[in-house]
Formats: C-alpha cells, structure tokens, sequence
C-alpha cells in the first residue's frame, strides 16, 4: 500500500489555509492543521472534520511544534491591516518567530516548506508592476511596518536557512486575494464591500478610490502554491539564479488592476437590489497608492496563469456571503 505523503498548513483555519487544505486532501495528502484561531475560525475547516487523512491541532506557531511532515505550508499570520494593526507586536512576533519554528522543524526533519509571503514587503512600491528584483520601499515605524516588516525578515531566513542549511523553503508573494471564506468582518475591502452592500449600508470607499489594487481568486493561488511545490529544486534553484534572484521567490497575483472605486461600482453593479451608496472616507496611513504583480517569473517557472477574471471570482464570492448572511438569518 501507498502511504500518503504528509503535509503541515499553519494558519489551516484562515481563509487561504481553508481552501489549501482542502485542495490537499483532494490531491491526496495527510493534513495537520494547526491554528491557533487568533483570525481564522473552525467553520473554515468544520466539514473536514470527520475526514481520518485530517487532524487539527490548537497551537501558536510561535512556539516551536513537532511532527514529521514531508511538506510545511507557512501560512500562520493576520494578514488584514485591521487585524495585524490590533496586535502589532504578535503580528510581527507570527511572522518572525513562527518561520523560525517552521524552518528549525524542516531542517530537523527535511521537510520542505512553502512560505506565504506577500506584496506587503514592495512597501508603497516605486516601481511599477513589482517584480521580484525591486528591494521596496518600506516604513520600518508605520503601522503597517508590523506586518510588512515582520515579513521582510521572514523572507531573510527563509532565503539564509537555504544558503546556510540547505532548508528547501519556496517563497510566494502574494498579492491581494479574495474568495469564499474570507472572514466577514475581515475588514478587506472586498469583503466590507460586498458586506456593505448586502446590508445596504455605506459603500466606505478610503481616500478618493483612485487607489489601485490587484486581485486574485483563492483557487488560482492554490494552484500556483501546488506547482511551485511540484518542481525539482535544482531547476528553482538554477531558474533564479538565472533571474539574478537569491532565493526562491515568486510572485503570485493577477495583474488585472482596479482602482477602488471601480471595485465598489462592480460589487454593485453584481448586487442589484443594494441601496447602498459610496461614501468617502480618510485614506488609511501608509495606505499604498498602486500594487499590481509582475507574474513573468511564475508563468514561466510554473506554466501558471491566473484563471479567474474579477468579475467571475466576486460573483462566487458574493454567493457565499449571500449565503453566510442568510444562515445567520435564518
Ligand atoms: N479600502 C477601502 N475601503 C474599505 C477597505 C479598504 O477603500 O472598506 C481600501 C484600502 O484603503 C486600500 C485598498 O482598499 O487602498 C485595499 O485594502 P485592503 O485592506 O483590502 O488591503 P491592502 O492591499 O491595503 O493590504
């Protein structure tokens, strides 16, 4: 018989690790899931339950953890500016520590690791699209420095755990990312604006809306974190190199680019019998004015392109909060 390959996700019960977990299991795998359910919530994960390949385990990736797993997937941190500015000092603590946690864990038992990293470490980026060779342009005192700073060191050991140990650690930058999921009151603009308009309450639209973001359904990343962790290492290892990169990092975004202000009309335009109305509100400090990926490294590397255009991805992700807000209704 054919033992499954094992697999850790921390972070399991947030709206990414959900999804990673799932797609997991399809492919065959045996899950751990550990949270510590600071931001995500069981309901996430509540059908796996009963799955015998799925195990869940309340733990804080910031103490170290044990286990045998051929594949860590680092997905552990609040990742909304509302939550991760509530805690800033265990946001960054999340990030820092709990790599560390992980890539102690990976070296001790050669597993190899997926570390979620994100568009966040670009800062208010001077360069346009981002590529993986732009350094940033970040504010180590602002309050989003918690964040993104905590996971610019993250990125550093994972990149110094490689070159000094050997650790085989695969970076993804993520760019902003929406689906089914995502926690209501995830603070997120996608998901305040589809919750505004069902509740016909104010469409909050921060500064002027000319802001521009990029977005990605969860299913086009979750097929990006599968290939990247597909690939034989010596050919990640020589294709950056290549790319004058001294890690493994990717970008993984859609490059479609919205303002803000287009994304609320959109949301309205999919939610018809909204009466709610934009209202502006004071931009958010530090807030960045454009992010959008350059992916020429991950199609070409992965063969990979995002699949799902906005309009389609926030149609399905409208369904489910139709549907959350009907249950709690109910
Ligand atoms: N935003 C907004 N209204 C909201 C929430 C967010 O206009 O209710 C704006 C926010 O100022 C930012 C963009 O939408 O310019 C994306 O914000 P989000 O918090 O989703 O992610 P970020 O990319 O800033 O981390």
């Amino acid at each position: 018989m054919k033992l499954s390959k094992k697999a850790l996700v921390t972070g399991a019960a947030g709206f990414l690790g959900s999804h990673l977990c799932r797609r997991l299991l399809a492919d065959g795998y045996e899950v751990t899931a550990l949270d510590n359910l600071f931001t995500g919530t069981k309901a996430n994960i509540y059908d796996l339950f009963g799955n015998p390949k799925f195990s869940f385990v309340l733990h804080d990736i910031t103490q170290p953890f044990w286990g045998q797993f051929d594949e860590i997937y680092n997905l552990a941190c609040p990742a909304s500016p509302i939550h991760y500015q509530k805690n800033p000092v265990e946001t960054t603590k999340s990030s820092v520590l709990g790599i560390m946690n992980v890539l102690d864990l990976a070296l001790k038992t050669k597993a190899m690791v997926l570390h979620t990293s994100t568009s966040e470490i670009y800062g208010d980026p001077l360069v346009h699209p981002q590529v993986e060779g732009y350094w940033g342009n970040v504010n180590t005192i602002g309050i989003r420095s918690c964040y993104d700073e905590g996971k610019r060191v993250a990125e550093t050991l994972c990149a110094d755990y490689h070159r000094e140990y050997g650790v085989d650690v695969r970076m993804v930058r993520i760019f902003n990312t929406y689906g089914p999921n995502m926690h209501p009151k995830d603070g997120r603009v996608i998901s305040n604006f589809i919750m505004q308009a069902l509740a016909n309450a104010d469409i909050t639209l921060f500064g002027d809306g000319s802001q521009t973001r990029s977005f990605q359904y969860c299913d086009d990343l979750i097929e990006a974190f599968r290939r990247y962790m597909g690939l034989d290492r010596v050919k990640i290892d020589s294709f950056m190199a290549e790319h004058g990169l001294g890690a493994a990092v990717l970008n993984t975004g859609n490059p479609g680019e919205y303002t803000i202000r287009e994304l609320a009309e959109e949301t309205l335009r999919q939610i018809p019998e909204s009466k709610s109305k934009l209202v502006f509100e004071p931009l958010p400090k530090d807030d960045p004015r454009r992010r959008k990926p350059d992916i020429t490294l991950a199609k070409a590397l992965l063969g990979w392109e995002p699949k799902v255009p906005l309009k389609e991805g926030l149609a399905r992700t409208i369904e489910y909060f139709r549907s959350l807000v009907a249950s709690s209704k109910a």
